[in-house]
């Protein structure tokens, strides 16, 4: 096989290689049944196993309480943006932190169903840092407080949570899962699209606790209240076969690299290298405060933007894809999720030294 080159998209994103290589395997018969997957029944017991140990795999990793249902929902993250005040907000209020362009997208769904406070900003520095999570102002009377965990676009993260107390938290953590450890208990909803950590497009994860799940209320349609995929085992409806396979075999991987507490540390290094790199370096610029850095999106600048042109087509030509910034902030971003091998990240630096020197 050609060389693949080294994929920095943000989403969707790089899997694991083995992944791909065992669904390939798969594909026209799965599990001995003669039938590829694709055209596999959502009621036929090889999926039934399919969908069970996807959950308890992402249970088990993650260490998700029995208190909360893990649904595969479709619609991908942005649906969740209007699915959660749908359910929650009803008229109420809610506290949002605005932590860059996913979160305004949360807070823009939000006001079509109540009020939103807003608890915290980072608006006033272009979101390069994340609020003090022990200085929100947060209302009592709020149904909920919202958080994006970590911010795609902005490169940002939280290092620690809020804490609400008896107020459910809920996180957008679409860019993030299974990234680090986290203590899910601390937490009423999370959720994130598959497509940047996890596997495909097409599936939405969402951890939710039961306190939150009996408090949806009657009335919605079908397919946007939480109770119906609880119930039915995110089985009501024909759910993203092909999506939730793929994410039980990343989870499969997952586990194989020593879970999460290993693929944090692997993480961490990742990201390090490419930090220790900008930071001693008069050429790069990191657009994050360095305490609230991401692990998973590192943003930078170059000196002028045609330098950064000639950074992202020069590194497309020495095989590193997706190096471009979000189109509504510029500059450069290299996402490298799990599945991003850290001997790319070595490579990049190097081609990232290179670029220095002869500029
Ligand atoms: C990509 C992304 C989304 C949007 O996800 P969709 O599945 O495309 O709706 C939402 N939030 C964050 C943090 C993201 O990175």
């Amino acid at each position: 096989m050609a060389s693949r080159p080294y994929n920095l998209y943000a989403g969707p994103a790089i899997l694991p290689l083995e992944v791909m290589e065992q669904a390939r395997e798969e594909l026209l018969d799965f599990a001995g049944t003669g039938l590829s997957i694709l055209e596999s029944s959502h009621r036929s017991p090889g999926y039934a196993e399919v969908n069970d140990s996807a959950r308890e795999n992402l249970r088990r990793l993650l260490g998700v309480p029995e208190n909360y249902s893990i649904l595969f929902l479709q619609g991908g993250a942005s649906l969740q943006f209007g699915m959660i005040p749908m359910n929650f907000l009803r008229g109420g209020e809610a506290d949002y932190v605005n932590t860059g362009a996913w979160s305004k997208k949360a807070i823009k769904e939000a006001g079509l169903f109540g009020e939103v406070n807003i608890a915290g900003s980072s608006e006033d520095r272009n979101f390069c840092y994340v609020p003090d999570p022990d200085k929100l102002e947060l209302s009592p009377d709020a149904k909920y407080v919202h958080i994006c965990s970590n911010e795609t676009i902005g490169g940002i993260r939280y290092n620690r949570f809020p804490r609400t107390g008896e107020v459910p938290l809920v996180a957008d953590m679409s860019s993030e899962i299974c990234s680090r450890k986290i203590d899910v208990s601390g937490f009423d909803l999370i959720y994130a699209g598959a497509q940047k950590n996890l596997g495909p497009a097409g599936v939405t994860i969402v951890i939710i606790s039961d306190r939150l799940l009996e408090s949806c209320p009657d009335g919605l349609t079908t397919m946007l209240d939480y109770r119906t995929h609880a119930e039915k085992d995110s089985n009501y409806n024909t759910p993203p076969v092909f999506s939730i396979y793929i994410v039980g075999l990343v989870l499969k991987w997952l586990e194989k690299q020593g879970g999460i507490a290993a693929i944090e540390e692997r993480n961490n290094r990742k990201a390090a290298l490419i930090y220790d790199l900008i930071d001693s370096s008069d050429f790069y610029r990191g657009t994050a405060d360095p305490g609230d850095r991401s692990t998973m999106n590192i943003t930078f600048r170059l000196p002028s933007e045609e330098l950064e042109a000639e950074f992202i087509a020069g590194g497309k030509k020495a095989g590193f894809i997706g190096l471009k910034g979000h189109r509504s902030v510029g500059g450069c971003r290299a996402s490298i999720y799990n599945a991003f091998p850290e001997e790319g990240v070595q490579a990049l630096v190097e081609f990232m030294r290179e670029f220095e020197k002869k500029n």
